[in-house]
């Protein structure tokens, strides 16, 4: 066991984080965020990575998804690109752009054609990537795997995948312990969700102060890695992104929760409120 530095993620540390935009950016300047992601009946995950990876800022998206979801997401947000794999899951990760930061995993499924699609994606030696849900549940099908992550990656597992990628825990310290472990052997940053969200780099940990029970909604997560994915197309290190990511996620839905009714808060409430976040921050 190591000693572990603790730093509580507020306004200020959020703040400092921050980058305002510059007046003279352009949409090349912003960086070029992909989310790759989606399968059949599980389209909306990708969409709503997508669309939040572009109101985190970025100034390009573009989304490799299955061909069945080609109109949803270009209705869904038309000022996303798009790239579509063969029909209904992600059998083949291939393209000739080269974005900023990359988001996988959101609705993906675990067929075996799309586990093989992750082996060959980590092959290609990709930019800094957000790995989440079906990605993490593939990389703890496969951990000979982790050996492939790419440098700068952010894995963002809630407790069940964190379990399936870790193993059983017996307490909080003892958790703490083999993220710490892990993230160093792996070189990662590890964003492990809950009601109190943890960002562990290393023998670093930032505890999140931001958001409340109106986040407990389907996509939620999916809106998290976007918003990292967004972050990190923009010139953040994995660090800064995971921290002032899940910071600002957070306080959407304390923004909200004194306008609207928790009940009502959704994924793309997130999103609506990713506004004003900034705005407390800036
Ligand atoms: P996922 O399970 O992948 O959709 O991710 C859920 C997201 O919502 C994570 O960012 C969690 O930290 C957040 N979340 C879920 N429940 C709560 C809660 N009770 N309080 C604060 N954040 C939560
Ligand atoms: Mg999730």
């Amino acid at each position: 066991e190591t000693e572990t530095n603790y730093y509580l993620t507020d306004n200020q540390v959020a703040s400092q984080i921050y980058k305002p935009l510059s007046p003279s950016a352009h949409k090349g300047t912003q960086g070029h965020a992909m989310i790759i992601g989606g399968s059949y009946g599980k389209m909306g995950a990708a969409c709503l990575s997508a669309k939040a990876a572009l109101k985190a800022g970025c100034g390009l998206v573009t989304a490799y998804i299955p061909k069945c979801g080609y109109t949803i997401m270009q209705t869904y947000l038309p000022e996303a690109m798009v790239l579509t794999d063969s029909d209904e899951h992600i059998q083949e990760i291939a393209f000739d752009l080269e974005p900023s930061s990359i988001g996988i995993g959101m609705g993906l499924g675990v067929e075996k054609e799309t586990q093989r699609s992750i082996y060959d994606f980590f092959l290609m030696k990709p930019t800094k990537t957000v790995i989440d849900a079906d990605a993490i549940n593939i990389l703890s099908k496969n951990k000979k795997w982790l050996e492939l992550l790419p440098q700068q990656s952010i894995l963002t597992p809630h407790p069940k995948e964190l379990q399936r990628l870790i193993g059983e825990w017996d307490d909080d310290f003892d958790m703490l312990e083999k993220l710490k472990t892990f993230s160093k052997q792996n070189k990662v940053v590890i964003v492990a969700k809950n009601a109190r969200t943890i960002v562990v780099d290393g023998d670093t940990v930032y505890v999140n102060s931001s958001g409340n029970a109106a986040l407990a909604t389907g996509g939620s997560g999916d809106v998290l890695t976007g918003i990292l994915t967004g972050l990190l197309a923009q010139g953040y290190n994995n660090t800064e992104a995971a921290v002032l990511g899940v910071y600002l996620h957070g306080l959407t839905a304390d923004i909200a929760i004194k306008e609207i009714s928790a009940h009502t808060f959704t994924a793309s409430s997130i999103i609506d409120y990713l506004s004003q976040a900034y705005k407390q921050i800036d």
